[in-house]
């Protein structure tokens, strides 16, 4: 579930100036494919443009075979967890941040245990003050705190589809490997759209896109670029 296509896919904040010149290829379900490039190339774009920050100005975007313009923004968003580069919490709870967006209203506030489990390791590294309010007076997180709510808001929200959008950038380097692993674990047997800005943090990625000014450069594995550079 939660095949996604990209089909000759252009964009543009302003007309004369094209961001995405034709972008084409496909995430199989449950496989991952990582978008790496220089900055400015178009990468956060076109993520934006699967999570319908923006619409497409040609092209089509499916997922399941369904054009994302043909759905509901709301509905599109159930299928899909984002991890963005900078997190943004509500100025409420990190378990009323965490809860948010569970799908299942009916559940309300209760966590099921495997849940728990699940969600136990974000939690515990995460500073006393669960239930005290984020925020200027309240609790204050680190970047990898707040990376970790967001993780553990997608685990809860179980999409099928997750976006990872430079979701470790922030980091320093031994959050980033924590966090890191922490997507990993997530990401597994999920239909995964990973933007980075270093190919050696996506090694495991079905296949590499290597986007420049707007356009596929290259593409293949991990062990297939490296060979040809
Ligand atoms: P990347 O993620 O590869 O760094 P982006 O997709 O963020 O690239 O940006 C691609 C280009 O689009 C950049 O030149 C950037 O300045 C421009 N851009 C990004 N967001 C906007 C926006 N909201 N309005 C206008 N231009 C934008
Ligand atoms: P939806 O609730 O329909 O999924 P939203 O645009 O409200 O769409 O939110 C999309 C995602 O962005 C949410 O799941 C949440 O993770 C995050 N988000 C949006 N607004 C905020 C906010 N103000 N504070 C924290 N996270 C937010």
């Amino acid at each position: 579930q939660g095949a996604i296509s990209f089909k000759d896919v252009h964009f543009a904040y302003d007309p004369a100036r094209p961001i995405l010149k034709g972008i084409s290829f496909e995430v199989p379900a449950g496989k991952t494919v990582a978008v790496v490039g220089p900055s400015g190339a178009g990468k956060s774009t076109l993520s934006r443009l699967l999570y319908r920050f923006y619409d497409i100005q040609s092209g089509t975007i499916t997922v399941d075979g369904q054009d994302i313009r043909t759905v509901t923004q709301k509905s599109l968003r159930s299928v899909i967890g984002m991890v963005p580069q900078d997190t943004v919490l509500f100025n409420d709870t990190v378990a009323y941040n965490i809860r948010y967006g569970r799908t299942s209203a009916s559940d309300g506030e209760v966590f099921a245990a495997a849940e728990v489990a699940q969600i136990a390791h974000f939690i515990e590294t995460l500073p006393e003050g669960f239930e005290t309010k984020v925020g200027e007076r309240g609790l204050k997180l680190s970047g990898g705190e707040k990376q970790r709510v967001a993780i553990a808001r997608t685990i809860l929200k179980a999409p099928p589809i997750l976006i990872l959008d430079e979701a470790t950038s922030a980091l320093d380097t031994t959050t980033e490997r924590e966090i890191q692993t922490a997507l990993d674990v997530v990401s597994k047997n999920r239909t995964t759209l990973v933007i980075a800005h270093r190919l050696s943090t996506v090694i495991g990625a079905d296949e590499i896109i290597v986007l420049k000014s707007g356009e596929i450069a290259e593409r293949g594995t991990h062990a297939a670029l490296l060979e040809r550079n």
